[in-house]
């Protein structure tokens, strides 16, 4: 019998303990082979990291996409009904299956970022040739040493924590009111984009929006309204930069359902 070669594979998604990690990991498993599940629908901000970290890494990261586009999907699968937190379609098909082709039937170690302080598991695939491993958690590391890694690499952070707490797709529904404000401000053209998505069905009543309980155009109208919120906010807190602050809001995250996309 031939015995199968192990592949090491580390998957990226544009968020700050992914990266850390792969920078964690760069001199300790020389054949490591990065990959990055594209969605078509990211921030520039990722791919400008993505790029960097790939400078760094002295190796290319695979991007992979999924065989069938979003746009694709909502239309012919899924009726037009868009992805929310129950019925999160969009990952499933965008982001797990493609890395499940990706591994194949190959025998594969998965490297996961959850980190020593972190009571989550993060997206453990189920096929039998794939087992994750938790370098963080093996070697004790802490939110605090995960900052430390990725400044003491000179990246640091993506800059789209200057305006929202994770990676992901511009649309993506785990968004906060305020990060679509920011999305506003920062991408006027990907929140049109997501506007188009939102759909009124006058038959039935129904209105299929991104944020709940109002749709873009209406948050929209409120923005000077949320940011005002916010602003009050974050005057109750302690003085920090805006990249400990967005980050350190990240943490405080709770649903698993996201953690694929940005980890
Ligand atoms: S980032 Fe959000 S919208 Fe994109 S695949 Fe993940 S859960 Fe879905």
């Amino acid at each position: 019998m031939i015995d199968k070669k192990i592949r090491h594979v580390l998957g990226l998604s544009g968020g700050k303990d992914s990266s850390a990690l792969a920078i964690f990991m760069r001199d300790k498993v020389p054949q490591m082979e990065y990959f990055f599940t594209d969605t078509g629908a990211e921030l520039p901000e990722t791919y400008e990291y993505l790029d960097k970290l790939e400078a760094y890494l002295g190796k290319p990261i695979t991007r992979i996409n999924a065989t069938r586009t979003f746009d694709h999907l909502l239309k012919n699968q899924y009726n037009n009904f868009l992805p929310s937190p129950n019925t999160r379609w969009c990952t499933r098909e965008l982001k797990i299956k493609p890395f499940e082709e990706f591994a194949g039937d190959d025998i594969v170690v998965s490297y996961v970022g959850i980190r020593a302080d972190e009571d989550r598991e993060g997206y453990v695939s189920t096929k039998p040739n794939i087992k994750a491993v938790f370098p963080f958690k093996e070697a004790g590391l802490v939110y605090a040493d995960i900052m430390r890694i990725l400044n003491d690499s000179g990246l640091g952070i993506p800059a789209y924590y200057e305006w929202r707490s994770r990676s992901g797709c511009y649309f993506c529904f785990f968004q906060r009111k305020s990060e679509w404000v920011g999305l506003k401000e920062r991408h006027p053209d990907l929140f049109e984009a997501a506007k188009h998505y939102e759909k009124f069905d006058a038959e039935t009543d129904t209105r299929y929006t991104w944020s709940q309980g109002e749709s873009l155009d209406e948050l929209e109208a409120r923005s000077e309204e949320i940011k005002r919120n916010v602003n009050q906010k974050s005057q109750s807190l302690p003085v920090k930069s805006w990249q400990v602050t967005l980050a350190s809001i990240a943490e405080e995250e709770t649903d698993e359902s996201c953690l694929i996309c940005s980890l």
